[in-house]
This record gives structure tokens, C-alpha cells and sequence, in this order.
């Protein structure tokens, strides 16, 4: 189940945290995984190296999601060089937590040129090749705040609900050319972004997290798998809610 064998996977982001879990989980299932990193070379070759230790295929490739020419640039020689692409994960993002009052133009700025045009950008030149081949995976990393809203991630969480808007209607744009469009949408989970948390914050969210636990990469990664293969390719312009039962 869930043989990803001969499979070319683009992975943003995937130098740390989720995108290392998912490009490492996606590499285990067979998939070629083109590791992106914006500044992080060390990291990303390090998940590259991990995910070859293990057998896998993968390389790493930089570019900026929310510069549109490298990121066609990149995708296109991705493409030349693989001969196919059928995977796209937009795991890159970023949050800069502050309560509305204090919010800065240039913080809004930041967030929406990474986090929302950042996914359109690459879905934009990936689309191009995945309807050629009629087939094809775009899975967007939204978040629970996107739908239960979070004090201080005014931004951040608009930006995470930009992305279900733009996920449901490429949905609905492509379902006949082969490609499923969907997201996923982690509760808390371990990484670099959730470890500046104060402990109050965190306490906070665990009180509000039936499962009484924070959740660990490889389980977005497994849901990531699940809607990258062909059993999920009835599903499409979908949420699926990995939070522990903070949001139902
Ligand atoms: P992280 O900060 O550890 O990783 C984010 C990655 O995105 C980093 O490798 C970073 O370098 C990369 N990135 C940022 N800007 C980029 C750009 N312009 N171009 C290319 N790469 C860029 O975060 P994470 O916790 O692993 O989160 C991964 C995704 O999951 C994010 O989209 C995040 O919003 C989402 N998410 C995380 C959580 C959580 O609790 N950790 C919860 C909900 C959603």
C-alpha cells in the first residue's frame, strides 16, 4: 500500500520538521524526493544524506517559493532533469505571532508572500507539467488555526485559510486533467516553529488537545502519503484535520 516506486516528489521546505518528516516518509514509499531549501543547504543535505542512508532517492534544490521566476526555474529543470513530476508538497511557511494592533505592514507582507503566494507560485508551474501527464498530487500544509482561529496568529492563521480557498478551487479546476488538489492541516506539532512557544502558550493548547499530547512530524507526514498516493485519487479539494482532536 501506498508504493510510491518511480514517483518525482518536490517537497518546500523539506530541510526540517514536517517537510523532513514528509520527504523522508515519501522517499521510504519509493518516491524520488527533491528536497527544497530557501538558506539551509547543511540541513537540507543532511535530510538528502539521511533519506540516501536509508536507500532512498532524494536530492536538494534551492529556491525562494515566493520568488515566482526561481521557483518556475527550479521546478522546470526538475522536470527536464527527472522526466516527470507528480508530487508537490507545499510545506514551506513561516509565523510571525503578534496581536492585530501591533501588527506590522511588512510582517503581513512576509507571511502572504511565503505562505499563500508561495503555494500559488508552485502550484502554478507544477500544474503546467501535471496536466500534460494527466496525473498528479498537490498537497498544501494549512493549519488548525486556519479554521479555529488563534489570539496573536491573526496573520498567520489568514494566510493558512488562504491556502483551503486556493486548494478547493484548484480542485475543482483540475479534478479532469488527473490532479488532486488537497490539504492538510496539523494541530501542534514538535518542530522548530512550535519550540519558541512559551510554556504557558503550550500548556494552553494541550489543555485544548483531547489526544493530551503534542503530535510528531511523521504523523503529517503519514497523512501526507496517504492523499500522494494512487488510493487517494478520488479525493480531492479536502481538509484532513491531523490535530489530535484539538479542531473537529
Ligand atoms: P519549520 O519552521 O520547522 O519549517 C518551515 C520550513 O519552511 C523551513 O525549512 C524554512 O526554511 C522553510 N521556508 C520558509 N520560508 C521559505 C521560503 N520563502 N522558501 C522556501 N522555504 C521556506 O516549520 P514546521 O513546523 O516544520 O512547519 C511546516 C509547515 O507546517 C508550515 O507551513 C507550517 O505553517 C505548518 N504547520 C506547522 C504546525 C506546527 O505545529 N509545527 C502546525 C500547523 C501547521
Amino acid at each position: 500500500m501506498f508504493d510510491l516506486t518511480g514517483k518525482v516528489a518536490i517537497v518546500t521546505g523539506g530541510s526540517r520538521g514536517i517537510g523532513r518528516a514528509v520527504s523522508e516518509t515519501l522517499a521510504r514509499s519509493g518516491a524520488h524526493v527533491v528536497v527544497n531549501y530557501a538558506g539551509n543547504e547543511a540541513a537540507a543535505r543532511e535530510t538528502v544524506e539521511k533519506i540516501h542512508a536509508a536507500g532512498g532517492k532524494a536530492d536538494a534544490k534551492q529556491f525562494d517559493v515566493s520568488d515566482p521566476a526561481a521557483v518556475d526555474a527550479a521546478i522546470s529543470e526538475v522536470h527536464k532533469r527527472l522526466g516527470r513530476l507528480d508530487i508537490l508538497v507545499s510545506n514551506a511557511g513561516i509565523a510571525m505571532d503578534q496581536l492585530l494592533l501591533r501588527v506590522k505592514p511588512e510582517e503581513v507582507e512576509r507571511t502572504f508572500a511565503t505562505n499563500v503566494s508561495g503555494a500559488i507560485w508552485c502550484a502554478k508551474s507544477a500544474m503546467r507539467i501535471m496536466m500534460r501527464q494527466k496525473t498528479g498530487r498537490i498537497i498544501h500544509l494549512s493549519s488548525v488555526v486556519a479554521e479555529s482561529g488563534n489570539p496573536g496568529q491573526a496573520v498567520y492563521s489568514a494566510s493558512k485559510a488562504a491556502l483551503i480557498g486556493l486548494t478547493k478551487t484548484l480542485a475543482r479546476e483540475y479534478a479532469s486533467r488527473g490532479v488532486t488538489v488537497n490539504v492538510v492541516a496539523p494541530g501542534f506539532i514538535e518542530t522548530d516553529m512550535t519550540s519558541s512557544l512559551s510554556d504557558e502558550a503550550k500548556k494552553m493548547i494541550l489543555a485544548q488537545t483531547p489526544a493530551g499530547r503534542v503530535g510528531r512530524p511523521e504523523e503529517i507526514a503519514a497523512a501526507v502519503l496517504y492523499l500522494a498516493s494512487d488510493e487517494a485519487s478520488y479525493v480531492t479539494g479536502q481538509v484532513l484535520r491531523v490535530n489530535g482532536g484539538m479542531y473537529v
